[in-house]
Order: C-alpha cells, then structure tokens, then sequence
C-alpha cells in the first residue's frame, strides 16, 4: 500500500467529516470524501468526487470560498509539515448547502503525492472557540437569553455572586454540572476550588478579579473537578453589575460542554496522529525505496540517514546518526543526549549497524518520554530494512567477487589445460618418429644377426620390441586424448545404433575368439560430438569384453533410457568386476588394476571416456563387485 492509499483508508474511516482534495497553486479538486462527510452533506460518492471545489460551494458561501482558497494555495506553497487550522468557513444551508449554516473549524493537512501535484487533508468539526461571539453586544444578548432559558436549555446553569452580601447563588444545573447535592451552598472560595488546579484555577481567578476591578465580561473555557472527582470541560461567560463605578454583581452561565470539547480535542488528535503515522509511512517508504535501488551501502546509508528525521514529530529539531561497520554517516550538527533514541542490529560477530535519532532541543510539547512509541517502531523498522538492504549488497558483492575469481580460475585452468594438450599432441608426435626408429632397427637387428644371436639375445630384441610397441600404444592414445577438443566443435545428429555396430564390426575377430555374446537394446538418435561417442563406445566395450572372467565367455548388454532432460546408456559386463575402492580412480589417465602381462593396455580408455561425457555436459561412473561384473552409467544431455 503506497502513502496515499494508506492515507485514504484512515481518511475513509475518520469519525469527523473530511475530504482529501488535489490540486496545484490554481484549482482544487475532491478525490475522496469519507463516510462522515457523505452523511453530513446527503451526497453521494459520484456528486462530489472530481468536482472542482468552487462547484461545491454554493454562491452564499463564496465569499468564504476565497478564504478557503487562500488557505489551501498557503499549504500547497508552504509544502509539506504545514498544518493550517481554526480556518473558519460558514457553510451554506440546505438547498445550496453543504452543511446546515454551522461553523466549523477547517484543518487543511498536506499529504506529499507522488505527482508534482498535491493532496491535501480538509477535515471539519464545530467550531466551540470564543471567536465565534462577534460582538459583546450580541455576546450579552447570548448572555440574558441564557440565564433565560437557564431551565431549559440541557446542562447550562446559572450563577450569580451578589459582591455587597458576598454570596453566591448557584442554580440546579449548577449543581448538577459541578455533581454536588441540589441543597450544597456554594461560596466564592469554594466554587474557585472545583477548578482543576493549575492554569484553569489561576484563569478563573483572574477573570474573576479583572471583572470585579473593571466591571469586564469574560468568557472562558475550562476544566472543572467535580465534587465527584470527575474532569469536565465547562463554558464559563460572565458579565457584571456596577454601581458608581463599583462592580457589585457579577453573574453568569457555566455550560458543560465536555463531550463536545472531548470531541474537538479528540478530533485534533486523530489529525495529529493521523498527519504523524502518514509522515512515519513516507519516511519508510522512501527508505524502502532506497533500499531496492541502492547498489552500494555506503550510498544507501549515505542517502538514508537524511532521509529519517522527516519521520519524525518535529524534522527541524531531529537529527540522525548511522553507524555501520567503522564507518559513520551523520546529518548536520547531530549530537547525542538524553533525547536519543537507539537501536542496533549485529550483521555479525564483529559488524554492527547502528542508528541514533536525536532532538536538539527539548520538543515543544510534553509528552510521555521523548519519542513516542510509534517512532520506536518506525526507527527498528528503518533499522531492518537497511541492514537487509546491506546484507544484500554484500552478498551481490561476495557473488561478483567469487564470480571474478571463479572466471579468473577457468581461464587459468583453461589455459593449462590447452597447454597440456598442445604438450601431450607435440611430445606424442615427436616421439614416434624415434620409436619407429629403434622398432625399425630391432626388426633390421632380428633380420639380419638373428641366425648368429643366442636364445637370449633374441629374447631381449623381443622384450625390446614389445617394449617399443606398447610405447607406441601409449602415444597414439595419447594424441587420441588430447586432439579430442581440437577435432570436434559442433554437434551433429548421431544415430547411436549406427556407431554401436560400428564399433561391433570393427572389434569382430576380439568378440568371435571370446565367444561374447553382444545384446544391443534400440539405441536413440541424440545431438552429440561424433568422434567422442565412437570412442566412448569403443573403449568401454573393449574392456567389457577384455576384462572378462577366466574361461569365461563375456556376455555384455548396451541399452538406454530416457528422461526430460538427458539420455542415459549402459554398458555392462560379467566380467572380473571392480573393488569399489577404485570406482574413482580408475578415470583418472594412466590408473591401472592390472599389469601388462595380465592384460594389455595404457591407463588411457577410460580418461578418454570421461572427458568425452564431460565435454557433452554429462556424468560417467561405475556400479561394479569384484567377480559379479561391472555397470558403466554415462549420462548425454539433451
Ligand atoms: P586400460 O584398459 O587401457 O588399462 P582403461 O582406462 O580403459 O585402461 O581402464 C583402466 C582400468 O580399469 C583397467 O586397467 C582395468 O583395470 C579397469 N577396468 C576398466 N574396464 C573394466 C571392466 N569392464 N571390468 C573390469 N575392470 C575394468
């Protein structure tokens, strides 16, 4: 809910009649009248919403319309935290009217709207105050009709101190105001007492007093005690006898007047309240957006910590502090007292995020303590948001930090990896160029003085050139690893069935002599880097056929399956099976459970076939018990 939503449901419900009008330094008009305001009025919600303000005031109010007016272009130029009250409008009657040619007290609050126009508040409430009586002729007249109609008009009594006798006469309604007995007997000390002491009783004394010594009417308001211990707001007004210049009679009426003072305090306060929970809503919805948009902290504290005293009762008294870390943001001239208000969040052992809210001066109304409590509240929840809003730029910066050394990382590995390649190809290259050197010239040896050698020699040429032929294995699977990356860079369409048979045919005399029987389940057609599946293939059905059980024929299964995302194919054997301690090891390069003599072979097939899934984004490990056989899994993505 944005600041004029929030506002316009507190308006909506206000038990006083208010509208919220917008409108530049020209024109206003009403965008929302509440319940109490539609009820007053006999309007209805489409009458009024969207009129300009000088269509709702009928012509005998015009000249009240100006003065309104005035008020509102005074708000709008004034901005924000200007509260204009006691605007007296009288508004005209029934077929015109607005309201029944009562006066009221007009309160115009202004609201920040996100526009470049403004809301503003217009509640109405009777207007009690003094100003109200325009003259002391038309005050009097009030006066005698009063002690007139003392009977019956409800809760007005009336009162008469005869100065010579020095007596006070207090009427029923008196008595009843002030709650004392119809037969208590009131003296001048005594009346004085009921009036709560402090201003009220000093006021009355000195009314009193100033009308005895000039013969001056008063009207006053305030509060009383009464004998039962109860507050009550009481309409004093007074006016005096003289005779030869000596005031000999001062009489009067006390109107109870406490539910509509209640009232009028009352609506005063929820304005207040109103006006101050709306103030703490922005304040937090500027944080909040701050916090949203902010890509570094010391920018958002920065920027913050202006923004909070406007949260705050009295922004030109508030200054503000944040602490974050070893760093400290202040606004102008902040200082800490007894008026600060505190709170700290720990981002971590040692972190911390603190705020500090000061008034430099004493505020210029007594309150319960400094603050109150919804600034607490609006103070933990500033608290909150920023240290979330931080917790999150921090970790966006580990991110990018680890991202940068992640990247960095990559390309080192990558890097060496090539290296290491470009080695493995360039030594394997050059490397058989001698190996078929020697091998040429131990055939050349055998040929040639292989009638004049002994058995042992010829044993040693043999040892030799079974030695170079391994070598020459070990190369060419070599270059076979490391050209890898180099020959395929695009993925073609590779039937899978195709490359099993061709790999079947090739390897046709290894599977007739072993008796193997091949089962080969329907193979998919997949995306893929065609030289790699071929090899993966062939290497991992050589050693399912190589590594069978002694005197055993092997029996191996080729299937796949399916899922959303990836393919999933299978070769397994019942052959000599695997410890599972080497499960891992045995796809690293050069790693061997077996020995030459058991086996032929160069450590190198497997290497092969799992950088041939990795480079298709996929997985390969083994599911193998010694003497029951071997499961190779490799996953292909799609
Ligand atoms: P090579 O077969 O050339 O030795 P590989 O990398 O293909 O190299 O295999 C590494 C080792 O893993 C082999 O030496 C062998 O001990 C073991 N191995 C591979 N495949 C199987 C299998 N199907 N059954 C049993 N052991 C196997």
């Amino acid at each position: 809910m944005n600041e004029v939503e929030f506002t316009q449901k507190i308006i909506w419900s206000l038990p006083f009649p208010a509208i919220l009008l917008r409108g530049n330094r020209l024109d206003f008009e009403l965008v929302l009248a509440n319940k109490a305001f539609l009820k007053i009025t006999g309007k209805k919600d489409d009458e009024v919403i969207g009129e300009p303000l000088s269509n709702l005031i009928a012509e005998s109010g015009k000249n009240q319309l100006s003065d309104l007016l005035n008020a509102l272009k005074n708000v709008v130029q004034t901005g924000r935290e200007v509260q204009v009250t006691s605007r007296k409008i009288i508004f005209p009657d029934q077929n015109s009217e607005w309201f029944s040619g009562k006066i009221f007290k007009v309160n115009l609050t202004p609201i920040n709207d996100s526009k470049s126009s403004r809301l503003i508040l217009l509640t109405f409430y009777e207007d009690f105050s003094r100003d109200n009586q325009e003259s002391t002729f038309e005050q009097n007249k009030k006066l005698e009709r009063l002690r007139d109609e003392t009977q019956k008009i409800a809760r007005v009594g009336s009162w008469e101190v005869d100065l010579q006798k020095n007596t006070l006469y207090w009427s029923d309604m008196n008595k009843e105001i002030h709650e004392v007995s119809p037969d208590y007997e009131p003296d001048l000390e005594s009346a004085i007492l009921f009036y709560k002491e402090g201003e009220d009783r000093e006021k009355i004394r000195e009314v009193l007093q100033n009308a005895i010594e000039t013969g001056e009417a008063f009207d006053v308001e305030l509060q009383i005690i009464t004998e039962k211990g109860n507050e009550c707001w009481v309409h004093v007004t007074g006016k005096t006898k003289m005779k030869d210049g000596t005031t000999i009679r001062i009489y009067g009426a006390t109107q109870d007047i406490h539910k509509r003072k209640m009232t009028e305090l009352e609506s005063g306060t929820v304005l207040k309240n109103l006006h101050e929970r709306v103030k703490e809503q922005e304040c937090l919805y500027e944080i909040s957006k701050l916090c949203n948009l902010a890509t570094k902290a010391d920018d958002l504290l920065a920027r913050a910590v202006d923004i909070i005293p406007e949260g705050w009762q009295y922004p030109e008294i508030t200054v503000a502090s944040i602490k974050y870390g070893d760093k400290t943001w202040q606004t102008d001239g902040f200082i800490e007292n007894d008026r600060t208000l505190h709170c700290k969040k720990n981002v971590s052992d040692k972190h911390s995020l603190s705020i500090s809210v000061s008034y430099t001066k004493p505020k210029p109304e007594l309150d319960i303590g400094p603050f109150l409590i919804q600034e607490k509240l609006l103070l933990e929840s500033i608290a909150s948001n920023l240290l979330l809003a931080t917790e999150r730029i921090e970790n966006l910066k580990k991110m990018e930090e680890l991202n940068a050394s992640l990247q960095k990382r990559t390309k080192e590995l990558t890097r060496s990896n090539k290296e290491l390649e470009q080695f493995a190809f360039v030594t394997s290259h050059d490397l058989q160029e001698p190996l078929r050197m020697i091998t040429s010239f131990l055939t050349q040896l055998e040929k040639k003085y292989g009638e004049q050698l002994d058995e042992k020699a010829r044993r040693y040429i043999f040892y030799a050139k079974n030695g170079a032929k391994r070598m020459r294995q070990v190369i060419l699977d070599l270059l076979e690893f490391s050209k890898m990356d180099a020959d395929e860079n695009k993925k073609t369409t590779i039937d899978v069935n195709k490359i099993v048979n061709e790999v079947l045919s090739q390897n046709k005399r290894m599977v007739e002599e072993l008796n193997a029987v091949i089962n080969v389940n329907e193979l998919p057609v997949i995306q893929g880097f065609k030289p790699s599946i071929r090899q993966l293939f062939r290497n991992l059905i050589i050693n399912a056929l190589k590594y069978h059980q002694e005197g055993q024929s092997p029996n191996v299964f080729i299937s796949s399956e399916e899922t959303d995302k990836q393919w999933l194919f299978t070769v397994r054997d019942d052959g000599l099976g695997i410890d599972p301690a080497y499960h891992e090891k045995i796809f690293e390069i050069f790693q061997r459970l077996h020995n030459y003599e058991e086996f032929e072979g160069t450590g190198i097939g497997l290497a092969i076939c799992k950088k041939a899934v990795q480079r298709h984004g996929g997985d390969i490990w083994i599911e193998s018990q010694p003497g029951i056989g071997s499961t190779f899994y490799f996953s292909i993505p799609k």
